[in-house]
């Protein structure tokens, strides 16, 4: 079994605690009246990105539902997302497909998909990698992707976040220059070990254009250890650069070889921005 069918339900599980977490904090926070406007007895619920259907049959605008079962069911006492239309479950849906939600995930073109990418020969096994991953569909959970520069493969890497995160699992893109800069800053205002550490937790994540020089001495040996110990933790990881293998550190290569549970694609497909 792949090891990725049993990280991408758990994950699921996850996210959906953690907003439900969100979700029941929210109607306290009342200091800018929001959450609970005033006059309002009923409470319509609204956060920042989605709200309950004031008009709501169902909840009456309180945005979530118990449900009626004995004493000692084990769904006895938990409370859901009210599926009524128009009400808290459809709106978070949207929230959670839209581009603020993809930008908060570090994605800055969510208009790149996997349906918008232009597919031929040379960029098929790129595609199909990056598609299964996506879709919680491939056995490996480690994936470098190599090949030359500007052949699409910062498209395909946005196309993965976008499609993880509609599918409610947590994934974030990270450009290996920015994520440089901000280790540097974590260094210099002493926040680097949960910097780090974050990185080293987050559920899927994509670095992309990675570049050997980038990142010098700590710098380097820093994201060898996230990169390490997210292999050791069977957490999605893709690694993108322009660069051959050979360029790249033979320690991080070594975590991308392993069969089954990585793979490395080459994209020979040419610079497109050159035709
Ligand atoms: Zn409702």
């Amino acid at each position: 079994m792949g090891l990725e069918k049993l990280a991408g339900p758990l994950e699921q599980v996850k996210e959906e605690l953690n907003h439900s977490q969100q979700s029941t904090k929210a109607p306290e926070s009342t200091e800018n009246g929001t959450d609970l406007p005033l006059g309002d007895p009923r409470g319509h619920y609204k956060t920042d990105n989605y709200e309950a259907n004031p008009n709501c049959e169902v909840c009456h605008g309180l945005g979530h539902i118990g449900y009626d079962l004995p004493v000692g069911h084990s769904d006895f006492g938990k409370i859901a997302r009210c599926p009524g239309p128009g009400c808290l479950d459809e709106s978070f849906q949207a929230w959670k497909s839209s581009d603020p939600y993809m930008r908060d995930k570090g994605i800055s073109r969510p208009q790149q998909t996997f349906e918008s990418y232009k597919k031929n020969l040379a960029n098929q096994e790129s595609f199909d990698a990056m598609h299964s991953l996506a879709m919680g569909t491939s056995t490996f959970f480690f994936l470098l992707l190599y090949g030359k520069v500007g052949n699409g493969k910062t498209h395909l890497a946005n196309a993965c976040a976008v499609e993880m995160n509609k599918r409610g699992v947590d994934c974030h893109y990270f450009a290996i220059a920015d994520l440089i800069s901000s280790l540097k800053r974590a260094m210099s205002d002493n926040t680097i070990e949960d910097k780090v550490q974050e990185l080293k937790e987050l559920h899927a994540v994509i670095f992309d254009d990675y570049k050997p020089e980038f990142s010098t001495g700590w710098e380097n040996q820093r994201l060898e250890e996230i990169i390490d110990y997210r292999y050791r933790n069977y957490k999605f990881t893709v690694l993108i650069t322009n660069r051959d293998l050979g360029e790249i550190p033979e320690r991080m290569v070594s975590r991308f070889s392993e069969p089954i549970v990585s793979i490395m694609v080459l994209n020979t497909d040419y610079d497109h921005r050159r035709a």
